[in-house]
C-alpha cells in the first residue's frame, strides 16, 4: 500500500503531533510497564579500537547499583562490536548501527543479521535519518531490515522523525505515521515486543536544538496513538518510544519525566563517558 505524507495527513486527523494530549509526569506503574531504555549511537566514531574499548569501559563504569533500572545499549561501528562487548561487560548491550536486509550473496560491504547474531548482537538500529538521507535508504529497505532482524530472533530500534520544514508545516505526526506504517509493515503484534521506536526529529539531531519536553511528549503520544490504530492499545502501551536529538545531561531529566518518553537515543553525548553516564543516571 502506498502512503504519501499528504494522504496520511489528510486521513489521520487524530494524529496531529501537537493535538492536546494527556500531558503529564510518568507514574511508577508506567515505569514498570515500559522499562526505560537509554542508548548511544556512536556513528562514525571513535577512530581506533583502543578508543572504542576505553569509551565502552568508561561508560560501563557509570552503571551502578544506584542507577535507574533501565536497559542501556551502545550502537557502535561493526568493526568495534566484539571489542566493545568484551570491554563493556554485562551492564551494557552492544548493538549494530544497521544491517543489510539480504541474508547472503553478492552484496559487497554488507553485514547480515546472521553475522550479527553469530557474534552475540541482540539489537540494531534501522531508519536513522542519516541512513535515510545520506545513504538513500527507503522505507521499504528499512522495513526489510526490521523484518530480517525479527526473523533472526533479534530486536530492532526503528528511528523515525520529520525534517525541519515538515515540522514547520505541522506534519510531524503525519510523517511519523507514514514511517511507522511502512517501517513496521508485516511485523505482528506479538513481535512488537522486540521493537523499540526512536522518535528523532531531524532538526534536532546534532544541532544542539533539543525538542522541548512538551513537543517531544506530544509527538510521542501521537506515535503511541498511531501504534494503537495499527495494533491495539495494549501493544501501544507496551512499546518503548525513545526520544533522540541533542539530548544532554541538562535536558535528559525533564524529557524522562514525560509520560510517553521511555528513553533516549543519544549521538554526540554518548562519545563522552561523563556526559553519557549522567544521561544513564537520569533523575525523574
Ligand atoms: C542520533 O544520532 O541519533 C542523535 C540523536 O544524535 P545527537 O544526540 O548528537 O543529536
Amino acid at each position: 500500500m502506498k502512503l504519501s505524507v499528504a494522504t496520511v495527513f489528510a486521513t489521520l486527523s487524530s494524529v496531529s503531533a501537537f493535538a492536546p494530549s494527556s500531558m503529564g509526569i510518568r507514574s511508577a506503574t508506567q515505569l514498570e510497564a515500559r522499562k526505560p531504555f537509554i542508548s548511544g549511537n556512536w556513528k562514525l566514531n571513535p577512530q581506533t579500537k583502543e578508543e572504542a574499548v576505553k569509551l565502552a569501559a568508561d561508560i560501563s563504569a557509570t552503571v551502578t547499583d544506584d542507577s535507574p533500572d533501565s536497559d542501556v545499549a551502545l550502537f557502535v561501528p561493526y568493526v568495534f562490536i566484539e571489542a566493545a562487548m568484551a570491554s563493556a561487560g554485562d551492564s551494557l548491550m552492544i548493538g549494530a548501527e544497521g544491517v543489510c536486509p539480504e541474508i547472503k550473496g553478492a552484496f559487497t560491504g554488507a553485514v547480515s543479521t546472521a553475522m550479527l547474531d553469530s557474534v552475540g548482537v541482540k539489537w540494531a538500529l534501522a531508519g536513522h535519518s542519516e541512513r535515510r538521507v545520506i545513504f538513500g535508504e527507503s522505507d521499504e529497505y528499512i522495513n526489510g531490515q526490521c523484518l530480517k532482524l525479527i526473523e533472526q530472533g533479534m530486536n530492532v530500534m526503528l528511528c523515525i522523525g520529520e525534517s525541519e520544514s515538515e515540522y514547520n508545516q505541522d506534519l510531524a505526526g503525519a510523517v511519523c505515521a507514514v514511517q511507522l506504517k511502512k517501517g513496521l509493515a508485516g511485523i505482528s503484534k506479538e513481535d512488537m515486543s522486540r521493537v523499540a521506536i526512536a522518535y528523532e526529529p531531524v532538526w534536532a539531531i546534532g544541532t544542539g536544538k533539543v525538542a522541548t519536553p512538551e513537543i517531544a511528549q506530544s509527538v510521542h503520544a501521537t506515535c503511541r496513538s498511531i501504534l494503537a490504530d495499527m495494533y491495539d492499545q495494549e501493544t501501544a502501551d507496551a512499546t518503548r518510544i525513545l526520544y533522540g536529538g541533542s539530548v544532554t545531561p541538562e535536558s535528559v531529566d525533564d524529557l524522562m519525566k514525560q509520560e510517553d518518553i521511555d528513553g533516549a537515543l543519544v549521538g554526540g553525548a554518548s562519545l563522552d563517558a561523563e556526559k553519557f553516564g549522567r544521561i544513564i543516571n537520569f533523575q525523574v
